[in-house]
């Protein structure tokens, strides 16, 4: 494995809308990331003016994309990109009749313009070999009316990003953000970067944000990330039923929630936050809601509904849990402000994961996604709770120090079990990690924070291939569909 990738890790500069993303579950590398790989493959056929040219498209597959494709919903996802549909906006509760128009048609229309004879179960084709790059990898190839063809390999690297063999995004992206005015790529960078300006991490963050984007903007799009992120808690608290797969799993959230918030009234979003505030909450009920609140996003995700990518979807639960821990638990003062800085530090923490490992389940097992997520968690709510910059790595490094070697084995290929409850207990190790934190002294700690990066790192390499998103051991093999 450790060809794959490593070579690309430094330098990355990445902004927290990269890192924070609004998208359809139920994964981010295996969902989102083949979603946008389609819409790619379009913008390259429309660069080399082929789209109308086009006669057949076929689609490969390739190592974890193909072992888990079927479960994260791979297939549906290069349909709705090659359909030239946006994730971010297209209503989720269309998907279904699009897929099921194709296969009933056996026919698309390529960017929504182009009609082309498309049968997704001869089209679609699951390999089983890894390519070499990244386990992740797929290729488009379209034939064109003059017998020639066009072929492209794309590499979902984790949550929702996307590169191409040749790097020429990477690369792009690294030229584009070279004017960051605080590149950083270790934990050690960032703290100097918060001694020399007195500014808090969040504070450092926004600076870079500042480079590419006005501060109207930022909190607009951050505004929109948390609202988002509280209609798949809201959704979550308010849909009971089975999720869709087969592993006939009853969505708990709903239970949960009818149970703590009794008879308090609310009609939107907004006032539930209130009405949550008013509940009585001691240690039992403290737990009961973090855990409600993710498994309510988890739950939308494994349904193919709208979520954050936090890193990933798999993931997705555990930044809103803490997040509104913070809002109705810990300040009831809490406001739009308080949820910038969160997602400004929550993003740094995580892109540093990125540089320094992986937040690519398929190279790294679910370290890289829920421990990743805890430690943004962790480092966040350290901040909002008046932690120094110090405290904040400290948090982000208790949390994923705890969550090292954690294997990637879904039930059925479904980001299920374990994933849904797993962002409970991130969430709820993000919590622990930021008191110990608090109550700590870093300038006492064993393990740095870049340490425990590249300790992931390597236990990431360690990690056989059964382990990274292949549902070929643990529990995947352990739990037969025919038990659930
Ligand atoms: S086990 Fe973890 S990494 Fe694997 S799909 Fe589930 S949440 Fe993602």
């Amino acid at each position: 494995m450790s060809s794959y990738i490593c070579d690309m890790k430094p330098i990355e500069s990445i902004s927290v809308f990269d890192m924070l993303k609004i998208g359809v579950g139920p994964s981010s590398s295996h969902t989102l990331g083949p979603w946008r790989a389609g819409l790619q493959f379009i913008k390259l056929l429309n660069t080399k003016r082929a789209l109308a040219k086009t006669t057949h498209i076929k689609v490969e597959l390739y190592g974890s994309l193909s072992l888990t494709g079927r479960g994260h919903a791979t297939d549906t996802a290069i349909m709705m990109g090659l359909l030239g549909t946006d994730p971010v906006t297209f209503p989720v509760e269309q998907i279904q009749t699009e897929i099921d128009t194709i296969g009933q048609q056996k026919s698309l229309l390529l960017n929504g313009i182009h009609p082309l004879a498309f049968d997704p179960s001869t089209d679609i084709i699951f390999h089983r070999e890894f390519l070499t790059f990244h386990p992740n990898g797929l290729r488009f190839t379209a034939l064109l009316a003059n017998g020639s063809d066009l072929s492209q390999t794309y590499y979902s690297i984790g949550g929702g990003f996307v590169v191409t063999s040749e790097r020429k995004r990477g690369k792009r992206k690294i030229e584009a953000l070279g004017h960051f005015p605080y590149p950083i790529a270790k934990g050690t960078e960032l703290l100097a970067y918060c001694q020399e300006t007195g500014l808090p991490i969040s504070g450092v963050v926004m600076a870079n944000e500042l480079s590419l984007r006005s501060a109207q903007d930022i909190k607009d799009g951050i505004n929109e990330i948390w609202r988002v992120m509280l209609d798949s808690m809201y959704t979550g608290c308010h849909t009971s039923g089975t999720l869709p797969g087969g592993l006939n799993v009853t969505r708990r959230a709903y239970e949960t929630h009818k149970n703590l918030i009794g008879s308090k009234p609310y009609n939107d979003p907004v006032s539930w936050i209130q009405s949550i505030r008013q509940t009585e909450v001691k240690f039992r009920q403290i737990l009961k809601w973090v855990t409600c609140f993710a498994l309510a996003v988890n739950e939308v995700n494994a349904s193919l509904g709208r979520v954050v990518t936090a890193p990933t979807n798999g993931s997705a639960g555990v930044i809103p849990a803490v997040m509104m821990y913070y809002m109705v638990i810990e300040n009831h003062d809490a406001n739009l402000e308080d949820v910038h800085r969160f997602m400004l530090v929550a993003s740094e923490i995580g892109s540093l994961f990125k540089k320094g490992s992986t937040i690519s389940a398929a190279l790294g097992g679910c370290q890289a996604e829920i421990g990743v997520s805890s430690a943004m968690a962790a480092g966040a709510l350290t901040e909002l709770m008046g932690g120094t910059p110090e405290q904040v790595l400290m948090a982000a490094e208790i949390a994923m120090e705890h969550h090292l070697g954690l294997t990637c084995d879904p039930i059925g290929g479904l980001v299920q079990i374990p994933c849904i409850e797993r962002n409970a207990m991130g969430a709820i190790k993000a919590i622990n990690a930021c008191e110990m934190a608090l109550d700590g002294d870093p300038k006492s700690a064993k393990v740095p924070f870049d340490k425990v990066i590249a300790t992931m790192w390597e236990t990431a390499q360690d990690m056989t291939t059964k382990y990274k998103e292949t549902s070929e051991g643990g529990l995947a093999i352990q739990v037969n569909m025919s038990d659930c």
